[in-house]
This record gives structure tokens, sequence and C-alpha cells, in this order.
């Protein structure tokens, strides 16, 4: 491929959306994607640098520059292949990875301008081989008569399961939900990662040979030891952190108070999005108070919006600097009319005959940094304010999901209940692995996967050794 003069960069090819006014009145993907040409012209612009710094903020090692070459020369299937040598689900990395953290940080075209678009790159050849029909599925190793069993079908486990099935070995995944893909299918939104799309990445993982049964939750309807007896040589742990963190403060328990957990789940599994199709139980608010600053926020906002609120408040205790959520995500929850409310906290949440009315506000101000690192929001008294609300969505982070670990007292923990782990992904009890946010706490799909991986080979190491 030509080589790029670094002294005239040309600009990035931007991406076509829809428009902020038409997509907060639809579910549909908020992303149009890179047709061809746009694709080959943004993958021209990189340097291919020798040392590739790029691949230093990619989790699972894609090899950026090879895919980057395949795509610039117009040649999309080499170019997906190369991609699913190291990420089994390139369509929702494509979409939802904070890249300006990781592959794109490190692009060398960012010191003089805009990095390579790298995740758009990546979406535009996972779309173009679904799109295409022509799944190509990678070689397999011979079967090992090992058995495992990955509990959660989330990106740790499908990620996991992936893999061990590719090294042979016969992949049985337990998933507690009717529907497979963890946070992928109950919590990101059809407007930013479509329903399909998740599904067709999950079949390829069934295609590698992973069975799925779901409605199993294990530590209630089956325990660990049971799954031992029935002759699985190792299991992998995928759980996550579903379980949401609540304010407490008076009147949390109000109906029309959702955590944002279930107020994602109801619309996402019970297709809120497809309103008025779907007559899904969950309460379309007018007034729409959503507290947090993450990913979760912006995406319980946003759906709220979709969903017909009139207004929509994010109450916000720092300010946006501070916030969690990618800064696209927060970019498009302004653009499309959530209003920010930051450097402000709910005290306590009024209602009338048992349903919130309103919140009960106070102004805070950041104070000194906290173990976070992050200025600590401190209360200005005197400074309380209401906002209206017939819904509020708790969107404040998680904690690890207890059933699994109640029902498991022999793994141990860490000091902040997730499963702890060795350097090899083991944890205290034998044959017994786990990856993703139940032994980080809420991270990112790319990290879960990157999690799911190494414990793949340290299973495969585990089971042949
Ligand atoms: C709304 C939302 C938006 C997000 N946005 C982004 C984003 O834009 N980019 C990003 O990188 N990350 C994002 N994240 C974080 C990311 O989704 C998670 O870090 C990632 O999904 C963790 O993967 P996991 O496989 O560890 O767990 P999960 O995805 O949580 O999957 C765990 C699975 O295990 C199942 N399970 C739990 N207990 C049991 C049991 N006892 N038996 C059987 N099954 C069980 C659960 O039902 C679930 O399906 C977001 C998270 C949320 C909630």
């Amino acid at each position: 491929m030509k080589k790029n003069n670094q002294r005239s960069i040309p600009k990035r090819v931007p991406m076509r959306e829809q428009s902020a006014k038409e997509r907060a009145l639809n579910f549909n993907e908020v992303a149009l994607g890179y047709g061809p040409e746009e694709a080959v012209a943004e993958a021209s612009r990189c340097l291919q640098c020798k040392s590739a710094p790029c691949m230093r903020g990619c989790p699972v090692e894609v090899d950026i520059p090879s895919f980057v070459s395949l795509i610039a020369e117009g040649d999309f299937d080499a170019a997906i292949k190369k991609i699913k040598e190291k990420n089994c689900l390139p369509a929702i990395c494509g979409r939802v990875c904070p890249q300006e953290n990781q592959c794109e940080k490190f692009c060398t075209l960012s010191k003089k301008g805009e990095p390579l678009a790298i995740g758009r790159l990546e979406k535009f050849v996972a779309d173009h081989e679904r799109e295409s029909g022509k799944i190509s599925l990678p070689k397999k190793k011979g079967p090992t008569n090992k058995k495992v069993a990955v509990i959660g079908s989330g990106p740790a486990g499908l990620a996991c399961a992936g893999d061990l099935a590719k090294l042979g070995h016969s992949v049985t995944i337990f998933e507690a939900l009717h529907k497979s893909g963890g946070v992928l299918a109950y919590g990101i939104p059809e407007f930013r990662l479509p329903k399909t799309v998740v599904e067709k990445e999950i079949d390829f993982i069934k295609k590698l040979g992973a069975e799925i049964k779901t409605n199993i939750v294990i530590g209630k309807t089956k325990m660990i030891d049971e799954l031992f007896s029935e002759g699985y040589d190792a299991v992998f742990l995928g759980t996550g952190a579903g379980l949401p963190r609540f304010l407490r403060v008076p009147g949390e328990n109000l109906n029309g108070v959702y955590s944002a957990n279930e107020f994602l789940t109801r619309a996402n599994l019970m297709k809120a999005y497809l309103f008025p199709k779907y007559d899904t139980p969950i309460k379309r608010g007018e007034n729409v108070v959503v507290v947090g600053g993450g990913n979760v926020a912006m995406d319980s906002a946003r759906t709220a919006l979709r969903l017909g609120a009139k207004n929509v408040y994010l109450l916000y205790r720092r300010t946006e600097e501070e916030m969690p959520a990618r800064r696209e995500e927060v970019q498009h929850a302004k653009e499309e009319g959530i209003k920010f409310r930051i450097l402000a906290t709910p005290k306590r949440f009024i209602g009338v005959d048992g349903w919130i009315t309103a919140v009960e506000c106070i102004k805070t101000r950041l104070g000194e940094p906290d173990e976070s690192g992050r200025r600590k929001p401190v209360i200005k008294e005197g400074s309380d304010f209401l906002l209206p609300a017939d819904v509020v969505i708790i969107a404040i982070g998680t904690m690890a999901n207890p059933v699994l670990l109640e029902a498991t007292p022999d793994i141990e923990l860490n000091g902040k209940g997730y499963i702890a782990v060795k350097k090899n992904f083991r944890t205290s009890k034998e044959g017994v692995f786990a990856g993703g946010d139940i032994t980080t706490g809420s991270a990112t799909v790319i990290l879960a996967i990157g999690t799911g991986k190494t414990a793949a080979l340290e299973i495969n190491n585990y089971l042949l050794t």
C-alpha cells in the first residue's frame, strides 16, 4: 500500500449517521456506517507504522495495520478474516469499543490530526461480511474429548467458548436469561447495537461448535459441582456484574423508580423498542430523570426519549469532564435534547399515592480528589431544587451478580466482592476459571473478550497437561 506523506494527512472520512431530530424518534441504529469507497479512502490514510502503536491499545491484539491495509486494497473478505484471528465479535466491537481510549489513542495520525477511524473500519468490514452472507469459519483442531461448561453468555463467556471450541473442546454455555449475549442483548440499546448484529455474532460462536442452553441459573437450577459430576472437565465463570447499586435516599422504592438494569432489560428483552407493536410493561414517562454519568446513564436517557418522554433530565453530581461515558455518547445525547443537570444529586424522591412525581435535588461542587482520582462532589447546603418526574432511572453502577457466588462459598472473592483470580484466571476452586466483569467489576466489552480468550488458553493448558 502507498504510504501517506505525514506532512499532508488527508482528513478523516466522516461516517454518515441519522440526524439528531430524526433518530430521537426511532430506535434504528444511529451510525449508518461507511460504504466501500469511504472505507477504502479512510483505510488509505493509515501510515502503516512499522511499530504498529495502535496494536498496543487493543486488549486482544488485533493486527490492525494488516486488516486496514487489506481494506485499502479492497480485499474485504481477507480483512475480516484477519480481524477474526483475534476477535470473534468484530461487528459488536466496531460499534461499542471505546476506541478513543484504546487503538485510536495510539494512532500516529493523532499527533497531526484525527486518528485513523479503526473502529468504523472494523464495523464496515464485519457488516460487509454479514450482509454478504459469506461467513467463513476458521480451521478447528480435532476433538480432545474434553468438556467445558461456560457460565454466562456475555462477551467474556462467548469469547472463551469460541476459542475453546476452536481448540477442539466440547463447550456448553449455560445462560440464566432466555436470550444470550449478556449486556450486549439486555443492556446496550438497539440504536447503538442492533439485536440482529448480536444474534449473528452469537451464531458464529455456535457455528464454531459451542452449544448454548438458556434459562439455566447456575447456583440455583444447577450447581457447579453437579456440572463436574455430569462429566465437565473445567468450568469458566463469566457471570458479569449485573446487580444494580442504589442511592439509598428516601422514596427510592416509589413506583416509577427503576434501576437502569431493569429499565434497559425491559426495553431490550421485552421489545419496548418496537412500541406500539409490543405492549411492554414499562412506564413511558413524560418527565424522566436519569441519575448517573456513564454509558448506562446515556443509554437509559436516550431510550426514555425514544419511548416518548417530553423532557429527559440527566442528573450528575460531578461535571461533564468527569463523566465516565464515551464522549461520542455524551455528544449524541446532547444533540438529541437530553437536558444535562450537572453538579447536582437527588436528595429524596417525592410521590403521590405511591407513584413518583418529583425529585428533590441538591447542588454540588467539586472538592478534593477521591480514591478514583476524580474530584469528590461536595453538597452545597441550601441549594435544593425540584425536578418534575414520573419516571426515574438510577444508573450509578453495578456489583457482582450474587446468585452463583452465594451458592459456591468455596470460590474466594476479592475485597470488592468480585471473584479473585490468579494470573492464569484460576479461581480458588479446582478446575474453575473466571473472567470478564465478575472478576474486574463493570469494565468494557473488549476487556471481557480479552479475559475470556486468555482464560480459554489457560483452560486448554489445564486440560491437556
Ligand atoms: C447499558 C450498558 C452499556 C454499556 N456500554 C458499553 C460500551 O459502549 N462499550 C463497552 O465496551 N462496554 C459497555 N458496557 C460494559 C460491557 O457491556 C460489560 O463490561 C461487558 O458486557 C461484560 O461482559 P461479561 O461477559 O463479563 O458480562 P455480561 O455481559 O454481564 O454477561 C454475563 C452473563 O451471565 C449471565 N449470568 C449471570 N449469572 C448467571 C448464573 N448464575 N447462571 C447462568 N448465567 C448467569 C447473565 O445473565 C449474563 O447474560 C455497557 C454496560 C451496560 C450495562
